[in-house]
């Protein structure tokens, strides 16, 4: 009798363990698998950087106000642009998303803060880089379209050319929905003032240069134009910029934004990168191709590459400017021979970040 109920009571046992066994063991594997996945999800990085103009930016020559705005708007910009990255979204939508939120404002020369040509009007430049496909879009001197970046965006997507100027650009976009503006829509007062003020500098020092029979150096003029390279959760990179291009240029004149490896370049195998500054010089350099390439064919480090090309061959030739950059791997670059660059970025591994000023 007790040998029978000895036996009953291991057989409820094995009954018992071979049921809960089985669930035990699928919600440990269940466990380990999610982990796993979640390994590889923070594993994966992706990220952004943004620039708002390199050039003569200090903390004596920008009042608490403007400080803080510029702080909010950059902050705002890569809050967006990461957003799009963190929900699974492609960096090409990144950059142009974050662009468009600078391009709206006017603290920077592009879009609504452009700057004026000589003959009194606002030209942009743009340019958008994928760096999966080497797709390419970009527009140059633009008087009507808000945002300059989605038109260089809608000549990658929907035309067979990388690049399309003036009023051809803007009829092109008119043809796919993109709305015209008046010129008058970028003019603001303080832009306004810089031109009146670098034209006067311009002729003290053309009145200089032909009294001392030498050529007339160009009055260096305010900075602002605006840039994004991010890297997303698929590993694709890509990078945009857009400007109003230098006060007082000669109108017709196109600078290095809108120019594929000079002002913007992106590519899945090394890095994505936007410049700023003295287009001349970065258009005779080709400086965003040029990181690219020590990258690619001497395996740089991003960060070398950018301190090669910006401290060493820009400074070199006399060109003053820098760039942002993000690597495959999500490192991030910022690098500049003027005093200040309006920059910032935020990777899945670093918080928010805003800078203006030199070192920091
Ligand atoms: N690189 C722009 C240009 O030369 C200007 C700037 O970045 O400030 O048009």
């Amino acid at each position: 009798m007790r040998k029978t109920c000895l036996n009953i009571d291991s057989l409820r046992t094995t009954l018992r363990w071979s049921i809960v066994f089985p669930i035990l063991a699928a919600v440990v594997l269940f466990a380990v698998k999610t982990g796993r996945a979640q390994d590889a999800e923070t594993a994966r990085p992706f990220g952004l950087v943004i620039h708002g103009g390199a050039g003569s930016i200090s903390k004596d020559r920008i009042t608490p106000e403007r400080e803080a705005a510029y702080q909010a708007k950059l902050q705002e910009a890569i809050e967006a642009g990461y957003a799009i990255l963190e929900g699974g979204g492609s960096s090409f939508d990144a950059v142009e998303t974050t662009i468009n939120i600078m391009e709206d404002s006017p603290l920077f020369n592009a879009g609504k803060g452009a700057v004026f040509s000589n003959d009194g009007t606002n030209e942009m430049d743009a340019s958008i880089m994928d760096g999966r496909t080497l797709n390419a879009g970009a527009v140059a001197s633009i008087k009507h379209i808000k945002n300059p970046i989605s038109l260089a965006r809608l000549v990658l997507e929907n035309s067979p050319h990388v690049m399309l100027v003036g009023a051809g650009a803007e009829e092109f976009g008119a043809e796919h929905g993109i709305e015209k503006v008046s010129n008058y829509y970028f003019f603001t007062d303080r832009r306004w003032k810089s031109l009146q003020r670098t034209i006067a500098k311009q002729d003290s020092l053309n009145k200089a240069a032909s009294e001392a029979g030498t050529p007339a150096k160009a009055a260096s003029t305010e900075k602002g134009t605006v840039g994004c390279a991010a890297l997303d959760k698929q590993g694709n990179l890509a990078a945009g910029t857009s400007t109003g291009g230098l006060t007082n240029k000669r109108w017709g004149r196109v600078g290095d934004s809108p120019i594929i490896g000079a002002g913007t370049y992106a590519n899945n195998a090394t890095c994505a990168v936007s410049g700023t500054g003295q287009g001349e010089y970065f258009m005779r350099l080709l400086v965003a191709h040029d990181i690219h390439a020590r990258m690619f064919y001497q395996n740089k480090a991003l960060a070398d590459a950018a301190k090669e090309v910006i401290h060493g061959e820009l400074t070199k030739l006399g060109g003053a400017g820098g760039i942002i950059s993000i690597d495959k791997n999500g490192n991030i670059a910022m690098t500049f021979n003027t005093a200040g660059m309006f920059r910032g970025y935020r990777t899945n591994s670093q918080p928010v970040t805003v800078q203006m000023y030199g070192e920091e």
